[in-house]
């Protein structure tokens, strides 16, 4: 059957539907071979059309060819808004975003060295302990291999690696595997020959796993089992069954472990070295190498001074009566003076008034008249007061008001390198992915150059 629009898609890229953000449903040819320009008011979707549709689609297209594997490491791109796009070669866009090459410029700082590094982590980064700092050597399909000899000698078993399908893909994942030359899959328990399954999909689909090898455990054949062990290994990212009986079977998971401290480490993958995804970011900082807090310092800047001349700033302009009365049953009950020198006041009582008096309740007094109330309660403090202010503030002012008495500190858990432990756990030729991507441009080719 002829493609219907075979001559149309050698001369020109067709695109049909277009709805991409401003696109409104358009159709349109783009000749092959030619230099075509884009033009059109603001907001036409004129880089929609050339980054939304064109390139997206070229690119997903390109991503799709590529193996499993390959992609994972790949950010995938949804499919664009359009109905159909014919006769598209592979894409490139070249953006015009300005690059600034200043001398200082690290790795770090330049994102296609960066991605680049967190592949070359994934791929080839050598694991430690986080706790011991022992390097963790990754041997588990010979360890899967030595148990096998070791519990399973002389056994009947088949090898089989659990893929991911749902009743959507099933076909295609079959079909693809099929294709590799693999002839056996399980599905739900049951053993098939590929072809009688792939047109005939159930409904349902639970566990699939695909049948590497059927074989019987035998020290004389031990590179067989070596090599089916890995290839399990791989297909099944990291896991694999040996299935003996129906009712007899083991999962195998390759880790990075330490056996010495007990401690797990997460397979590297490119999300792992990225501060900007939970699985990469320092939890204390959420990636940005930083923390913010209120400092005392600045909130007390002159400890010369007393509460009543001022020492506290964000209380300088207090002076209401309610203010005073407050303040007056706090110095009664941590026995202060407040004319006294902030740096003289008793400890007890400057961390009451900065932190809080946290489970103590304060006898504050105030009163209406001649009449005196009293009532119990905890003294918030002021760092925590002044936090929750943060929070609630809604105006550019209010925040700019509260954040003179912040400080900016390099993240006490990452050291500021903005990524978790975990991830800092691989190195490079003795390097984590941190100390390579702080290093300039210049350093790190002359360092990549050495190793
Ligand atoms: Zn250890
Ligand atoms: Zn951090």
């Amino acid at each position: 059957m002829a493609r219907k629009h075979s001559t149309d898609t050698r001369k020109y890229i067709v695109i049909k539907g277009a709805r991409q953000h401003n696109l409104k449903n358009i159709d349109l040819k783009i000749p092959h071979n030619t230099f075509t320009v884009i033009t059109g008011p603001s907001g036409s979707g004129k880089s929609s059309l050339a980054f939304d549709i064109l390139y997206a689609e070229g690119q997903r297209r390109y991503i799709e060819s590529l193996s499993t594997y390959a992609r994972q490491f790949i950010e995938q791109l949804d499919k664009p808004d359009v109905d159909l796009v014919e006769g598209l070669s592979p894409t490139i866009a070249i953006e015009n975003k300005q690059i600034a090459t200043n001398p200082r410029s690290t790795v770090g700082t330049v994102t296609e060295i960066y991605d680049f590094l967190r592949l070359l982590f994934a791929r080839l980064g050598k694991a430690h302990c986080p706790a011991c700092r022992r390097e963790i050597r990754i041997s588990y399909a010979e360890d899967t291999v030595n148990e096998l000899l070791k519990n399973h000698d002389r056994a009947k078993i088949m090898v089989l690696s659990p893929v991911r399908a749902d009743s959507k893909n099933l076909r295609k994942v079959l079909q693809k595997l099929e294709r590799e030359g693999f002839i056996r899959v399980r599905l739900d328990g049951k053993i098939y020959e590929i072809h009688e399954i792939s047109n005939h999909v159930p409904d349902t689909v639970g566990r699939l796993e695909i049948v590497i090898d059927r074989l019987v455990v035998d020290p004389r054949k031990r590179s067989r089992i070596t090599d089916s062990v890995e290839l399990a290994y791989r297909i099944g990212e990291g896991k694999l069954v040996i299935l003996e009986s129906p009712d007899k079977e083991f999962l195998f998971t390759e880790k990075y472990a330490c056996d010495l401290c007990g401690i797990n480490l997460p397979e590297p993958s490119p999300r792992l070295f990225s501060f900007n995804n939970p699985e990469g970011a320092c939890p204390r900082c959420d990636g940005l190498g930083f923390e913010e807090s209120f400092d005392p310092e600045l909130i007390i800047s002159n400890p010369e001074l007393s509460i009543r001349e001022g020492a506290i700033l964000p209380w300088e302009n207090k002076n209401s009566v309610t203010f005073y009365e407050q303040l007056e049953s706090l110095a009664r009950h941590y026995k202060f003076d407040i004319n006294l020198p902030f740096k003289d006041l008793p400890k007890r009582a400057k961390e009451a008034l900065l932190f809080g008096s946290g489970n103590e309740e304060i006898p504050f007094y105030h009163y209406r008249g001649n009449r005196r109330f009293v009532h119990k309660r905890r003294f918030p403090g002021i760092i925590p007061f002044l936090k929750q202010k943060l929070e609630e503030a809604k105006t550019l002012e209010e925040k700019k008001e509260l954040e003179q008495y912040i400080r900016k500190n390099p993240c006490s858990l990452c050291n500021g390198t903005r990524l978790k432990k975990e991830a800092l756990s691989f190195t490079y030729h003795g390097l984590t992915i941190s100390d390579i991507s702080t290093m300039s441009v210049k350093e790190a080719h002359e360092w990549f150059k050495s190793v």
